[in-house]
């Protein structure tokens, strides 16, 4: 890596350069993080303060965080927060980092409770295995009137659920409940929706690194076909749903067919399939 240069343009450059050489394709953005997170230099002082030194124990900070970059540690763990809808999410050990394929769920979701809702009437969200709090949080975040309930196994992701609702400003809409799925859930809600984790367990060893080594297991592994977490919403949701309410579900790449199969069993109706920005079926609604 070489010694970092000192002012604060030059350093940008070279970061970026650093990321390129390993065919990091976000590599300019990556660099902004990084400068942004760890030398405190923002875009507007990078070309305010293009000059300016930056200080030894930034430096040392950010070579840190460079290092651990080209170990293969995704950017967004080293900085610990990621952007979803516009929110600035904190994440923690046992939480996956929310993904923009997810933001189509949460869509889909406000298109729904707006034809729901009359405006100004409350509205409820139950959001299964939340995690970051990502799903639940969004959906608060542009619909006033709701409130929502997230749910996990992981008091680890709970705490930084909970976290996040305060610093959005929005803990007093949001509860973070310890449950295993359905269990510990009371009432009924107008929207259901969930991002569980669905890969079949045989084929975590084969996921890209970035995702295997650093997202938690408990958060990708759907049992032996990955279907496990569908199969128990659903069973049981219907005992947790509004009348006219929906149930919402981002699926793996390939598992539409299955995965509708399974409500359909269960007597529900598949109202809409949504796609992802590379054209899989990503979102399916009951
Ligand atoms: N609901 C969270 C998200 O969408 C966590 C999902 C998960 O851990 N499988 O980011």
């Amino acid at each position: 890596m070489g010694e970092l240069p000192k002012t604060a343009a030059s350093l940008r450059a070279h970061v970026e350069a650093i990321l390129r050489d390993r065919e990091i394709a976000e590599a300019a953005m990556e660099a902004r993080l990084l400068l942004e997170n760890f030398a405190g230099l923002s875009r507007l002082s990078l070309i305010a303060y293009a000059d300016a030194e930056v200080g030894e124990e930034k430096l040392a900070a950010l070579e840190l965080a460079l290092k651990r970059r080209l170990a293969g540690e995704p950017v967004h763990r080293i900085i610990g927060h990621r952007q979803f809808y516009g929110l600035d999410l904190a994440l923690s050990k046992e939480t996956l980092e929310p993904r923009p394929d997810t933001e189509i769920l949460v869509d889909r979701v406000l298109a729904y409770l707006e034809k729901l809702v009359e405006s100004q009437k409350p509205c409820t969200v139950l959001d299964i295995g939340t995690g970051t709090g990502a799903i639940c949080l969004a959906i608060l975040s542009q619909f006033p009137v709701a409130s929502g309930v997230g749910v996990d196994i992981s008091q680890d992701a709970l705490a930084t659920a909970a976290r996040n609702s305060r610093l959005l400003g929005l803990e007093k809409r949001f509860t973070a409940l310890h449950s295993d799925c359905f269990e510990m859930v009371e009432g009924r809600f107008d929207a259901i929706v969930s991002n569980p984790p669905y890969i079949p367990s045989a084929d975590i060893e084969g996921l890209q690194p970035e995702v295997r080594d650093f997202d938690p297991l408990q958060a990708l592994d759907g049992g032996i076909d990955g279907l496990v977490f569908y199969r128990k919403i659903a069973e049981q949701s219907a005992h947790y749903l509004k009348p006219g309410g929906i149930v919402a579900v981002e699926i793996g790449f390939d598992q539409r067919d299955s995965v509708t199969a399974i409500f359909t069993e269960h007597g529900w109706e598949c109202l809409e399939a949504a796609q992802d920005l590379s054209g899989h079926e990503r979102v399916l609604i009951f």
